[in-house]
């Protein structure tokens, strides 16, 4: 099977599908490997390093494309991407279907099978192909690294001979997998951190890393697949009134909160921002999907007229491109592994649960019944 690696095109993005190591291991599985000449290089995986685990380089991306059975991706392929899918190859990437089904359609015809990444089911036996996961991991991470840098003040409590340094008091808003990242690593650097999420049930995961959790007392919206539903309106006022005092004595808030298939949750209004302290810092890592923060402006930072930095900086994980790539890689090694048979021929069994959820097009349609319905 040939298995193909453009250079990413969408400015900014500097992962890269499959990362050296990833290389070595399919081509020792027999599999035949083609990469786009600087595919890697945002990553720091060079031509030379992935022509020495055994991938073939090519010049130009209508090679790449051209040689696929497999394309492998980062990014929804561009309309100038879509254009050089191979008829009859299976693309990977990232898609999100449900939010852009032209995409989809395009993509079906094209008469290209679509494998879409973020609809991995959020399942044990799926979680070592969860790129939802693992890149949402290096966002929390990175989140809280740019509100470390951007607050004019320490993360950790110090007592030295020069006064007392009391810790930064940071906030986390979405206790998902960003939130619970964010929350270990403002820890590490020895924040006093509080978070809050509309499901309950991640008061105890919370709690296991050293964190407060803000009790709020409305409903539990814990919908299913371990995601949230959206909050009712009574709900909403009684949840902002509350969060308002804990926003107000933060000097940095990190809001990740998201909700399958919507805007993301507005939790930040501007009268909410402007009680903060000057010199505080939000970072909303849902800044893509319209934003936690009313305040927010997607891909940018700025420090607004009362003097609080909002941090609307988009796709953190290109940011720490070496390790995203390399867990981005592995999912995909893993997904690789799952459907194909011990000859390394591809077998995409349609009654799979973890096929079933991620198989948006084939034969020329969209066979994904809720992408279908979308895209109607
Ligand atoms: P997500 O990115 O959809 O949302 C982030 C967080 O925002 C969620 O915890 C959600 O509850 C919270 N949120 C939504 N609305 C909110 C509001 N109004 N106020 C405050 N918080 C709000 O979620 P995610 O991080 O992708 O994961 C969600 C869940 O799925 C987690 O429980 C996670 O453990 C689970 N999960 C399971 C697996 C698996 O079993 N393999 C894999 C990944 C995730």
């Amino acid at each position: 099977m040939i298995i193909a690696i453009p250079r990413e095109t969408v400015p900014g993005e500097r992962r890269v599908a499959l990362v050296t190591e990833s290389v070595k291991r399919l081509v020792g599985k027999k599999h035949e490997v083609v990469v786009e000449s600087g595919a890697g290089l945002g990553a720091e995986c060079s031509d030379e390093e992935l022509r020495a685990a055994g991938a073939r380089i090519e010049s130009s991306a209508a090679a790449v494309y051209g040689a696929a059975d497999v394309l492998l991706k980062v990014q929804p392929p561009t309309p100038e991407e879509v254009s050089l899918l191979k008829s009859g190859s299976v693309l990977v990437s990232l898609a999100y279907p449900l939010a852009n089904p032209k995409l989809a359609r395009a993509i079906a015809g094209r008469q290209v099978t679509l494998l879409a990444m973020d609809m991995v089911p959020r399942t044990t036996l799926a979680q070592m192909m969860d790129v939802l996961s693992s890149q949402a991991t290096i966002a929390g991470y990175r989140a809280v690294l740019l509100a470390a840098e951007a607050l004019p003040k320490l993360f950790p409590m110090l007592m030295t001979a020069a006064g007392t340094i009391p810790p930064a008091k940071v906030l986390v808003l979405g206790a998902g997998v960003a939130g619970l990242q964010a929350i270990a690593t403002a820890r590490r650097l020895g924040a006093v951190v509080e978070a809050y999420d509309v499901r309950k049930v991640v008061k105890e995961q919370v709690e296991s890393l050293g964190a407060r959790f803000v009790n709020i007392e409305i409903e539990d919206a814990a919908g299913s697949g371990g995601y949230a539903k959206e909050l009712s309106e009574e709900a909403k006022k009684k949840q902002a009134e509350a969060l308002a005092v804990h926003v107000a004595k933060s000097d940095a808030v990190i809001t990740t909160a998201q909700v399958p298939g919507r805007r993301a949750p507005l939790l930040l209004p501007a009268d909410m921002v402007r009680r903060m302290k000057s010199g505080s810092v939000v970072v909303d890592i849902a800044a893509e999907q319209g934003g936690n923060c009313e305040l927010t402006r997607p891909g940018e930072r700025y420090r607004t007229e009362f003097g609080v930095t909002v941090i609307g900086e988009k796709n953190l994980p290109s940011q720490l491109a070496v390790h995203a790539s390399a867990m981005y890689s592995r999912n995909l090694e893993k997904l690789l592994a799952h459907v194909t048979d011990k000859d390394g021929a591809l077998k995409l069994d349609a009654s799979d649960e973890i096929v079933k959820g991620m198989l948006i097009t084939r034969g020329g349609d969209i066979i994904h019944p809720a992408v279908a319905d979308v895209a109607l």
